[in-house]
């Protein structure tokens, strides 16, 4: 019999859990022939999520809780879940029904059947959600798009059923800044991409604000494109070599005509324009380092502070 994770991220998640509970029970008395474990990881909720999660655990066998000492993010939830899946397929679900369970069936059915190792989710529209939010990831997935390796789908969500195949690469990226759209495409393998209606979260809100995505979308592109600081590069070649013709130009203006240098004005505003595009830059390479300092003190991704699963040896990972 193969056996099925369901890895759930949950943040104060109280009052779409019931909601989600009783939609994945259902999908598993459709899908009989299969064995499933349901990953709950509660990301340092503040609410009543964790006795929830509890209370499923006690009556249901299937429940597996991780619950973390504190918020460590969506994505740190992810790769704990990750690590302690023990499914053939795995499958990450949004716990306010965003990822509609109802479509696991047929996800499943595409990698039994089909020659693809992952089956993908994206969304059709951004329909509900702010304009101003819409506008600027779209913009978003164009950029990174264009520069960097990693194939990432715009409207693609995290909800994903992959083989074990690769589940074990995403594992072996262990880097501390995650950005999982960026990690699927990275590790290749091949994805088909189900398209489906966008629907409203269940109930409670959303944990993302603008500010937090604009954070996250930086995080992006600095972990899958090194074009800024290529960027950063040709922008001080292109200053220097302007400064070199205009310096030619200003000593023959005053060797040929013995015209005198005017223009305090102009040489303050060139002063601070160039001392901005260096802090600018300084700034694009601080990013970096910043990225660096924190890959190299190799602090656990994630600390479990309870669980209900035995023997678990890796902790603090
Ligand atoms: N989530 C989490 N940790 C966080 C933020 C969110 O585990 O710090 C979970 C949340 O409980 C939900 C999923 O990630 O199951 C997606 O979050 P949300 O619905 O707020 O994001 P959106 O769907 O609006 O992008
Ligand atoms: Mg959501």
């Amino acid at each position: 019999m193969k056996k099925i994770s369901l890895i759930v991220p949950c943040y104060n998640e109280e009052a779409a859990l019931p909601f989600f509970y009783r939609a994945i029970n259902e999908v598993s008395q459709i899908m009989k022939q299969y064995e499933f474990e349901f990953i709950f990881v509660d990301d340092g909720s503040k609410d009543l999520t964790l006795n929830i999660l509890k209370e499923y655990a006690d009556r249901d066998k299937r429940v597996v809780y991780f619950s973390f000492s504190r918020n460590f993010g969506k994505e740190a939830a992810m790769y704990a879940g990750f690590k302690n899946a023990t499914g053939d397929y795995v499958a990450v679900m949004d716990a306010d029904m965003q990822d509609p369970p109802e479509l696991l069936p047929k996800m499943v059915d595409i990698l039994e059947k089909e020659e693809y190792d992952s089956v993908a989710t994206r969304r059709e529209n951004r329909q509900g959600e702010p304009i101003l939010r819409s506008f600027f990831a779209r913009k978003f997935y164009k950029i990174i798009n264009k520069i960097s390796d990693a194939d990432i789908v715009d409207g693609a969500r995290d909800y994903r059923l992959m083989k074990k195949s690769m589940v074990e690469a995403i594992i072996s990226m262990s880097e501390q800044n995650r950005f999982s759209k960026g990690i699927y495409g990275w590790v290749g393998f091949k994805t088909k991409w189900l398209p489906f209606e966008n629907v409203e979260r269940v109930a409670g809100k959303t944990k993302w604000s603008f500010w937090k995505l604009f954070k996250y979308s930086i995080d992006g592109i600095v972990n899958f494109s090194q074009v800024p600081l290529d960027m950063v590069s040709w922008g001080g070649v292109l200053c220097t070599f302007v400064a070199f013709v205009m310096i030619i130009f200003i000593c023959l203006r005053k060797l040929i005509f013995d015209d005198p240098v005017v223009g305090w004005a102009s040489t303050v505003c060139i002063v601070i324009f160039i001392g901005g595009i260096q802090l600018l830059c300084l700034g694009v390479i601080g990013q970096y380092l910043a990225k660096i300092y924190m890959e190299v003190k190799k602090r656990p991704h994630y600390i479990v502070r309870e669980t209900n699963r035995k023997n678990e040896s890796k902790k603090n990972s």
